[in-house]
């Protein structure tokens, strides 16, 4: 008889997941189904998590007493979202496996970190210069050309704290948008603007004993910088595919992730694949997973976390994902929200809905998604895309 590695955490287990979003809430459906308890840490008690854990601590990662008290009941934390304070991490891997560790957290959820990561080991991301002052701005202008976007370094996402330049007196007006904060100046990133053929992205996991895992690159289509639709196979030549698989999985490597990750890419229009962002937890481009590969992201991660083999990653058919923001809610003429008519939405063949159970629509925010497989990306992208409009049609109709 082989003597249990005590590293690897069998079912019965308690997770525990930093994040109470619908990130969260997929990780525990899937952890739970494979017979391990979960509990969630959450600043709401009403969160999209909360409907598939076995608790939610609700509680502020700055109280160490809290976090130490929730730490004290498990056996391994995970993330669902990375802009979890660095103090709140160290404090936690004192504790207790924390996977990915808290110093992958510190690299990726700060740009000027990220990039010096990506420098550092290699890998081709757009040309990039750190800003900390409007004098800074300038000189780096001058060494990106435009046009340029600048970001925050710390706290972006989903396109906020962005600004983009096409004229050199664009300078100020971004500056006055995203640099000068309130409390002072803060730290950016002026990137040089990709005229970007496409973007992709590639999800991936690293189990604990270095292996990895690399799902099928999907193809991703933005709205307002938000993800809109991503699909799956991408549709890239062979030699892209290998490049942005290959890339990603050499950068969880470096980064030391025991986990998953998403890589986000641009693909030039001269053939090259160039980094945007790394997330070190699962990814809404990843979605489509759940019913499209033979291991969903969210399954990947329970086993990764847990020193488990990782999953197949194997893409079973083409598909695609649609998000459904709450903007849905709220087409009708008198500006009120309204339910989407899902019965309309489901009625193409095919389509599976997920809505995260948040009770609140506000434009912008993720309220769920649809997903299709078909017999090409592109017919299932109409499917969900087909969808999404009934759902909206029908109750505007009513
Ligand atoms: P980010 O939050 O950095 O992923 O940016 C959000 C979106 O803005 C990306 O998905 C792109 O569509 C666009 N974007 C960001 N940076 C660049 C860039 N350097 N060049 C072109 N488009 C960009």
């Amino acid at each position: 008889m082989t003597t249990p590695d005590p590293a690897v955490l069998l079912p019965g287990a308690t997770l525990g997941i930093l994040g109470g979003g619908q990130l969260g809430a997929m990780f525990a459906a899937a952890a739970r189904r494979m017979g391990y308890r979960v509990e969630a840490v959450s600043d709401v008690a009403d969160c999209p998590a909360a409907r598939f854990c076995d608790r939610v601590h609700v509680g502020d990662y700055a109280d160490t007493g809290f976090l130490g008290r929730v730490a004290a009941g498990l056996d391994v934390v995970t993330f669902e979202f990375e802009n979890v304070p660095a103090a709140a991490g160290r404090l936690l891997a004192d504790r207790l496996p924390v996977r990915p560790h808290p110093d992958v957290l510190f690299t990726t959820q700060d740009r000027a970190r990220e990039k010096a990561f990506l420098v550092r080991h290699g890998f081709a991301c757009a040309p990039h210069r750190v800003v900390r002052s409007r004098g800074e701005l300038d000189a780096a202008l001058r060494d990106i050309g435009l046009p340029a976007v600048l970001k925050t370094a710390a706290f972006g996402y989903d396109g906020k704290g962005q600004a983009k330049l096409v004229a050199p007196a664009d300078a100020d007006a971004a500056w006055a948008a995203v640099g000068a904060g309130p409390d002072g100046p803060r730290e950016c990133v002026l990137e040089g603007w990709i005229d970007f053929d496409c973007e992709i992205s590639v999800v991936a996991a690293r189990g604990l004993d270095g292996a990895v895992a690399a799902f099928p690159p999907t193809r991703n289509a933005h709205a307002h910088h938000i993800l809109d639709v991503s699909t799956a196979p991408a549709g890239l030549p062979d030699g892209v595919q290998a490049a942005a698989t290959d890339t990603a999985c050499r950068i969880l490597a470096a980064l030391g992730v025991v986990g998953v990750a998403c890589i986000e890419f641009f693909l030039t229009r001269s053939g090259e694949v160039l980094v945007n962002e790394i997330a070190p937890r699962t990814h809404n481009s990843g979605h489509l997973t759940i019913e499209a590969c033979a291991t969903s992201q969210f399954e990947q991660q329970v086993r990764a976390v847990c020193g488990l083999p990782l999953g197949a990653p194997r893409l079973v058919a083409p598909a695609a994902m649609a998000n459904l923001l709450g903007d849905c809610w709220f087409s009708a003429a008198d500006g009120r929200p309204r339910e989407p008519d899902w019965a309309a939405a489901l009625a193409v063949p095919g389509v599976r809905l997920h809505l995260y159970g948040k009770t609140e629509p506000r434009v912008g925010r993720k309220m769920g998604h649809l997903t299709a497989l078909a017999d090409s990306a592109d017919a299932a992208a109409a499917l969900v895309v087909e969808a999404r409009r009934r759902a909206r049609r029908g109750r505007m109709g009513k």
